[in-house]
């Protein structure tokens, strides 16, 4: 399949190849055709699959048939961060239509994006809380939507954006084209999809463990007070272009900044507690170079389109195995080689078997000069001495190092039969 056999207009056609896209990905190849027939749309699809494209190729031709002063195009999506990029998108993708676009969201002030709306845009990209203020301060009139896209909806669910997506669609006119993308489909999103979608064609792309499978990945079993030792030397010694952090809390994201500082490393954090600009200063670094490492928490890195990532290090695993998938899914893209780097302390061991049910495969598992040790408690952290970094590892005998698997297995299987037999024995 090709750009050129999908009725696409000219103008539209001429930006796609600009971009260096040769052949529409299958998400787009399904949803192209379905979407410029008028149909409504349940895609479901992971990050990295190509919906932008998806839905805003098919907006842009419908849009490029009539002018209009009115927002004619809407799509809601969960963080800024997606916003400003979906917007850039449908900016590359619009080059050559008069189609007119434009990008709100919360965390900086509305003037500039009042203004940006007074002078009309044809597509608004929006996440919910600012669209609905403006709405209600009578900015942004949604009555002559023609087409709706919900973007990742089960993340907006997670953030509790639900109330805020009603309201909305309340708003909207009935006569209009519907899409919803979500990358799981749990019951809520069903239900919210069936109240809001007419006779919509279900597109679902290739299981995500496709992704995972161009990327290489490893484990180290370390304890929480070495993690940063290890990530440190990591830093260091691998052939690290640039990475992503993920931790499990804002709180951690920048405690890991702060400790890197220390050893001399720059990284940037990027999560919901951040300022609007800080989250922004941090992405543009990262994305131009000017920093490598990004320490990031899931919420605030969903989405976020890296070409050329190289790692991924959860320093943290995760506790749900499909948000694994959407991390390490960010390296390994458009055929490049990615690593994922995984540390697993004893609370995280699991989670670490919950993930490789999930991808289907045993991740290969690494040493550490600081190995995971069950008495975790009594241990104390062991930081790598700068000046000594030429010496001779402290590294665990190879039978410690036994000795320690030996006790995880043991722990495991005592912990899988608590699990199996535990209601009986309360
Ligand atoms: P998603 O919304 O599914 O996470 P995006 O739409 O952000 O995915 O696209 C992910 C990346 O793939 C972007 O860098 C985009 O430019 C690129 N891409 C999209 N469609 C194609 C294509 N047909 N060929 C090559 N690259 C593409
Ligand atoms: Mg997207």
């Amino acid at each position: 399949m090709n750009f050129n056999e999908m009725n696409l207009i000219k103008p539209i056609l001429r930006a796609v190849e600009e971009q260096g896209f040769t052949s529409p990905s299958p998400i787009q190849e399904q949803s192209i055709p379905l979407l410029l027939e008028g149909r409504d749309m349940l895609g479901c699809a992971q990050t990295g699959t190509g919906k932008t494209a998806a839905f805003a190729l098919p907006i842009l031709q419908q849009l490029s048939k009539s002018k209009s002063k009115n927002i004619r195009a809407l799509i809601v999506t969960p963080t800024r961060e997606l916003a400003i990029q979906i917007q850039e998108n449908i900016e590359k993708y619009s080059k050559y239509t008069s189609v007119r676009s434009g990008v709100i969201f919360g965390g900086v002030g509305q003037k500039p994006q009042v203004d940006m709306l007074r002078k009309g845009v044809d597509i608004l990209v929006a996440t919910p809380g600012r669209l609905n203020d403006l709405v209600s301060q009578g900015v942004i009139k949604l009555n002559k939507i023609e087409i709706f896209v919900l973007d990742e909806a089960d993340r907006m669910l997670d953030m509790g954006f639900i109330a805020d997506i009603k309201r909305i669609l309340k708003q909207l006119p009935a006569k209009r084209q519907t899409l919803l993308f979500s990358a799981t489909m749990p019951k809520e999103i069903e239900k919210l999809s069936s109240g809001m979608l007419k006779n919509p064609a279900k597109v679902k792309v290739a299981p995500v463990t496709c992704t995972a499978d161009k990327v290489s990945q490893c484990v180290y079993y370390v304890d929480k007070k070495n993690k940063v030792c290890l990530l440190t030397s990591l830093l260091k010694k691998e052939d690290i272009k640039n990475v992503i952090v993920f931790t499990n809390t804002k709180h951690g994201a920048d405690k890991v900044v702060k400790l890197l500082a220390k050893e001399g490393i720059t990284a940037l954090a990027i999560h919901g507690g951040k300022g609007q600009t800080a989250r922004q200063t941090a992405l543009k670094s990262f994305k131009e170079g000017t920093v490598n490492v990004l320490i990031a928490t899931d919420i605030a890195a969903r989405g976020i389109d890296i070409a050329e990532l190289s790692h991924v290090v959860n320093y943290d695993l995760p506790d749900v195995p499909e948000t694994y998938i959407h991390r390490i899914g960010r390296t390994g893209r458009a055929g490049l080689t990615g690593s994922a780097i995984n540390f697993c302390n004893f609370d995280d061991l699991q989670n670490l078997r919950d993930i490789e049910r999930h991808i289907g495969k045993r991740i290969e598992e690494l040493e550490s000069k600081w190995p995971m040790v069950i008495l975790e408690k009594t241990e104390k952290p062991v930081r790598e001495p700068r000046a000594k970094q030429g010496k001779k590892d402290e590294a665990m005998t190879k039978t410690e190092h036994v000795f320690v698997q030996k006790e995880r297995e043991k722990k495991l299987r005592e912990r899988d039969r608590n699990r199996k037999f535990g209601k009986k024995r309360k």
